[in-house]
């Protein structure tokens, strides 16, 4: 499959899940705009590699405005987001009557609301050129609950819900929107709940064996890599009537 000549954005994607998605759609052909805090350079260096067009807009989008800012870049620098990959996403982990509310609006506004406004700034212009696709990184917490995770997993059922509605909106066009349900992905975000296991006593390698062995029957970690292939997938004509799921990829999390 070739995207070449389509222009991908993936929020959130200088480090984790959304670089390696980013790096799946480059590879495919996909001009590719990236979005996130860190060291842009060196990340925007290696994407470039692929010998497709790259940017990145550093948009905060917890920020409405801000995300309004790097479409009108999208547009002025690449014509238009022919794939919008809301992956952005933050964790905090508290019980329910101790969970800072700060932290609640954080992650409502970054896991949740970014998906919202993303994708009614995504779909005129895909409506435009009569093909699309979202793609939404959702979680297995979008499906099921764990304790100490109350606004991630709220937001993320949230955005599995708004995943149908737009699924069901663009129904009958050449757009489809769906939501990936990752278990758990050594990245940064998990590597602080290894850290913070360990903290309480164990070492990391017995941390991290802990933590897959809860909830991850096959006691393997999903890979970015992986998850950028199913990406690669929902964007292909296999992929087009897709519409509107939830489809996990997590090492058999939610078969039990
Ligand atoms: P990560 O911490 O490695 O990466 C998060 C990315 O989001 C970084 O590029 C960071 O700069 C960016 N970011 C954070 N706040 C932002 C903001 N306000 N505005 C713009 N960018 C911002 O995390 P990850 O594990 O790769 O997670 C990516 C997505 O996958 C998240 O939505 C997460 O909920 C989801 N997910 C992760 C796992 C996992 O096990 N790692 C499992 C299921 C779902």
């Amino acid at each position: 499959m070739t995207l070449k000549g389509k222009t991908a954005l993936v929020t959130g994607s200088t480090s984790g899940i959304g670089l390696g998605i980013a790096h799946g759609l480059a590879a495919a052909g996909a001009n590719v705009i990236l979005n996130g805090f860190g060291d842009v350079q060196a990340v925007l260096a290696e994407l470039a590699a692929h010998g497709t067009k790259v940017g990145h807009h550093p948009a905060d989008v917890s920020q409405p405005a801000q995300i309004e800012a790097m479409f009108a870049y999208a547009r002025a620098e690449f014509g238009a987001v022919d794939i919008l990959v809301n992956n952005a996403g933050i964790q905090h982990v508290a019980a329910v009557e101790d969970f800072p509310v700060e932290r609640w609006d954080a992650i409502m506004a970054i896991n949740l609301s970014s998906v919202f406004h993303a994708t009614r700034l995504a779909l005129p212009g895909m409506r435009e050129h009569g093909w699309g696709r979202i793609i939404n990184i959702a979680s297995v917490h979008g499906l099921v609950g764990s304790t100490g995770k109350a606004a991630y997993v709220a937001a993320k059922h949230g955005v599995i819900g708004l995943t149908k509605v737009v699924g069901l909106e663009t129904a009958k066009s050449q757009i489809t929107c769906n939501a990936i349900c990752p278990g758990w992905v050594l990245t940064p975000l998990v590597q602080k709940q290894i850290d913070d296991r360990a903290a309480k006593g164990v070492d990391l390698q017995q941390a991290r064996e802990d933590l897959l062995a809860e909830k991850q029957p096959s006691l393997e970690f999903v890979t970015p890599e992986q998850l950028g292939e199913l990406v690669l997938f929902l964007c292909s004509e296999a992929g087009s009537q897709v519409r509107g799921a939830a489809w996990n990829m997590d090492g058999g999390w939610l078969a039990q």
